[in-house]
């Protein structure tokens, strides 16, 4: 069965999480929880940082899990 993404959207940038790939390790939510937050829905707030505060946490997700697009540049 395919698992849809879910879809989070600042004016900028547009960030996608796939709960299916994702490997639990936790890195966005203890590096930057404000951002990537526990026990709150919707759980991942682009309000809450910098774009490039979240680009590179983003980058950082070990399984793939986060992926990222500018908005004005590429379709997502
Ligand atoms: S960093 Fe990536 S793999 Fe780790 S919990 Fe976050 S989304 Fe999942």
């Amino acid at each position: 069965m395919k698992t849809k993404n879910h879809v989070f959207s600042n004016k900028d940038i547009t960030v996608t999480y796939n709960p299916k790939i994702c490997i639990n390790a936790e890195r966005c939510a203890l590096e930057l929880s404000n951002v990537f937050r526990q026990s709150v829905i919707p759980w991942i707030d682009l309000e809450a940082d910098s774009n490039e505060n979240i680009i590179n946490q983003v980058k950082k997700c070990p399984s793939g899990a986060l992926q990222f697009c500018m908005n004005k540049k590429e379709a997502c």
